[in-house]
């Protein structure tokens, strides 16, 4: 097993941040060889980083998964960052069938800052319109032929939703509401089916790669924005870990 991704890229140059300045997030950070070298190239934008079994064939025929886990839409949900970085970590370590694409920081920039905001934007929006970070990451995820996508977020008390769930929808991916069901039955987290992708959020990341046919889902856990809880890193863990079950991957 490698031990550094097999792969690495940015998908934006505009983002760049040192996360090591957001000091509350810069606590939990894994004191490990591979982090420090994904912190350190969040500074130049938003990094994807490829894991792959190199017993496993990385090609359409052989039937293993090809999955992308997301997460730090929004700068100032902690959680689910400082979960991606354990699961990297474990991914690197262990057995796996497949291929997995991380996006541990999608704005490292917002992260740095401890903002919802990008330049402004919210990233979770406007990503059906050319120019937007969210519009480049669902042509790359096209590109490199991505079964399935999972993006993790948290909520406070008081936000929408305000509580630990799994959104997705019955069309037109039918595989998003079958992977929402699992990630819900499995982890406890309450699950929000809609019947149709794109009308609840528009230009959400979830909705527009379900509308370009990538089966999405969105994940949050509970805490306040800009904080972090053991107990908030270690259930949006968790649902990543039966988001990958669900393929088999892990
Ligand atoms: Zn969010």
């Amino acid at each position: 097993m490698s031990k550094k991704p097999l792969d690495f890229n940015y998908i934006s140059y505009k983002t760049g941040g040192n996360l090591r300045e957001n000091r509350v997030l810069a606590a939990y950070f894994p004191n490990t060889p591979i982090i420090n070298w994904i912190i350190e190239k969040s500074k130049n934008g938003t990094g994807i980083y490829k894991f792959t079994n190199l017993d496993s064939k990385d090609n359409d025929e052989n039937g293993d998964y090809r999955v992308a886990i997301l997460s730090g839409v929004h700068g100032n949900e902690l959680p689910p960052q400082i979960a991606t970085l354990h699961l990297i970590n474990k991914l690197n370590f262990s057995n796996m069938n497949g291929t997995v694409y991380v996006i541990p920081f999608f704005s490292p920039n917002s992260t740095m800052r401890n903002s919802r905001y990008f330049d402004g934007l919210d990233l979770n929006r406007y990503c059906d319109i050319p120019g937007n970070i969210g519009y480049d990451l669902i042509a790359i995820l096209k590109d490199l032929k991505i079964d399935a996508v999972g993006d993790f977020h948290s909520t406070g008390p008081n936000a929408n939703p305000g509580y630990e769930s799994v959104m997705s929808s019955n069309r037109p991916s039918k595989l998003s509401a079958e992977i929402g069901e699992y990630i819900s039955k499995f982890v406890g987290s309450r699950w929000i089916q809609y019947e149709m992708a794109g009308q609840a959020f528009k230009g959400a990341i979830e909705d527009e790669l379900n509308l370009n046919g990538i089966p999405t889902v969105t994940c949050e856990v509970l805490a306040y924005e800009k904080h972090i809880t053991n107990i908030a890193w270690q259930q949006s863990l968790l649902q990543m870990k039966y988001f990958l079950r669900f393929f088999n991957i892990i």
